[in-house]
Formats: structure tokens, C-alpha cells, sequence
């Protein structure tokens, strides 16, 4: 029998994200040491003072063989969204990853965000706003980064709303491919509440799901995500976890999400 979710709002989150924060330097030299010791490199694409941007690749186990899917995750875009990189540790440590799958890890693209517990970075730019008239150093880094690599199957972005009642994600999808959007809501729903509101963040939602059309061309100020389906790959999503729950409910709720897309 399933047990009951008694996990419950703090409450803290009046205005704006006011939870736990990380040391992001450690939770990076901890990302980095996970990847190492299962064979992950890693690509430094920028750094500002100590702190870097890099990138975590891991090739299929198969040698030589052309892999089933490439796959891109990104965390830490946003300064007060702590449990997507949380995530992405959490992932790595427990390294069960699809054996014939080609995966890009992007643990943190905003430390100096992190430092502040800011959404912005330090010279105050949402970054997750920066992708189309790019203004920024890090996004500048990021898409020429982004520039060497393959196209990639599926892109996983990974967040937090302060606000939020639940889980929720967004679907990018314009070749209506199979989705993987319930049983990713179906998955994070055994560890952390589903927001199910019928509007969130001003767009109709159903369960969880928010499916935006969007014209990229018609937004001037592109998120990561539409730089990715415009440029990088036909299928992904936007995962955002509920900010005003306890830390390790969210980064769960975002580990078993990521997973449940993975296993397809
Ligand atoms: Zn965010």
C-alpha cells in the first residue's frame, strides 16, 4: 500500500525564496569528485574568480557504439533554486544511469547567483532570460559550449518555484513525440506533492503539465530551454520543484523525476 505524502509547506517563502541555502563550492567540489570517481570528464567553459562553469560527460558503457540517446541536464541557472544542483549530485553518487545513453551534465550554470542567493547573477541578469540578445559572459560561455556539441534527444532543465504548491514541469514538444511528461509527474508524485493548480505562472496547467506554445520567434528574451529547442534538441523539459518544502523532499522530487525521463 502507498503511504501518505505527509510532507507539508514551510511557509517561509513570503515574496521570494527565504529556505536553506548551499555552500555552492562545496556542493561543486563534491559534484566534481562523484563524476570523477565514475568516470565522467569534465569541460571548465568559464570562470570568474574560484568559481566555474563546467560541463560533466558521460559516454555509453557500450565502446564504440553509437549511443541510443544523447542527453542534456542543466541545473543552477537560478541563485535561489538550491535543490537542482543538490540534484545533480545526488544523481551522480548514485550512478545508475541507461547503459547505452550519451549524457551531458551541467551542474550549475549561475554560482555567483549562488554565493548571493540570488535569482540573478552578480552583475544582477536573470540569466535564464539571456539566451536570445545574449548579454551575459556565462551565456556567452554556455551556447558556444553548447555550439560544439551534438544535437541531443532530450534536454532536462532543472528548477525551483518559491511559490509553487507542488512539482510541476513544462513540455517543449513540437513533433508530438511520446511523452514523457506524466510519467515524470507520475514518479515525483511518490515523493513530493503535484502542484495542480489550473493556472500556474499564467499559464493553463493539467495535472502538473504546463504544454506553452511558444513562438521562440515571437519572445525577445529566451529562457535556456527555448534556446534548446530551437538550436539543440526537439524534445524536453523544464522541471520545477516546490521551494516552500523541505530540501530534500525537492531534490527527490527532481531525482526521480530526471530518472523516470531517462528510463523512457
Ligand atoms: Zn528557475
Amino acid at each position: 500500500m502507498r503511504e501518505i505524502l505527509r510532507v507539508q509547506k514551510l511557509g517561509k517563502n513570503h515574496g521570494g525564496y527565504h529556505g536553506e541555502t548551499i555552500d555552492i563550492r562545496a556542493v561543486l567540489h563534491d559534484v566534481k569528485a562523484a563524476a570523477q570517481s565514475h568516470g565522467w570528464t569534465s569541460e571548465l567553459f568559464y570562470k570568474t574568480g574560484d568559481l566555474e562553469l563546467f560541463a560533466l560527460h558521460r559516454r555509453p558503457e557500450i565502446g564504440g557504439q553509437k549511443p541510443e540517446a544523447r542527453i542534456y541536464i542543466s541545473a543552477g541557472i537560478h541563485g535561489d533554486e538550491p535543490a537542482g544542483p543538490l540534484a545533480a549530485l545526488q544523481l551522480l553518487r548514485e550512478n545508475s544511469w541507461p547503459p547505452d545513453a550519451e549524457l551531458w551534465l551541467l551542474p550549475c550554470l549561475n554560482p555567483t547567483g549562488f554565493i548571493l542567493n540570488s535569482r540573478e547573477n552578480d552583475g544582477r541578469k536573470d540569466l535564464n532570460r539571456d539566451y536570445r540578445h545574449v548579454e551575459t559572459a556565462e551565456v556567452r560561455a554556455h551556447i558556444a559550449w553548447l555550439e560544439r556539441q551534438p544535437k541531443f534527444n532530450l534536454y532536462l532543465c532543472l528548477h525551483e518555484d518559491w511559490e509553487s504548491h507542488g512539482f510541476y514541469l513544462y513540455e517543449q514538444n513540437p513533433d508530438n513525440r511520446p511523452s514523457l511528461a506524466e510519467k515524470m509527474i507520475e514518479t515525483a508524485r511518490q515523493v513530493c506533492p503535484i502542484d495542480l493548480s489550473e493556472n500556474i505562472e499564467g499559464r493553463p496547467a493539467h495535472g502538473g503539465i504546463i504544454r506553452p506554445n511558444i513562438n521562440p520567434q515571437e519572445r525577445p528574451d529566451w529562457p535556456e530551454a527555448l534556446y534548446l529547442i530551437s538550436h539543440k534538441a526537439r524534445q524536453g523539459y523544464t522541471l520545477e520543484a516546490p521551494s516552500d518544502f523541505p530540501l530534500n523532499t525537492r531534490v527527490d522530487a527532481l531525482v526521480e523525476a530526471v530518472k523516470a525521463a531517462l528510463a523512457g
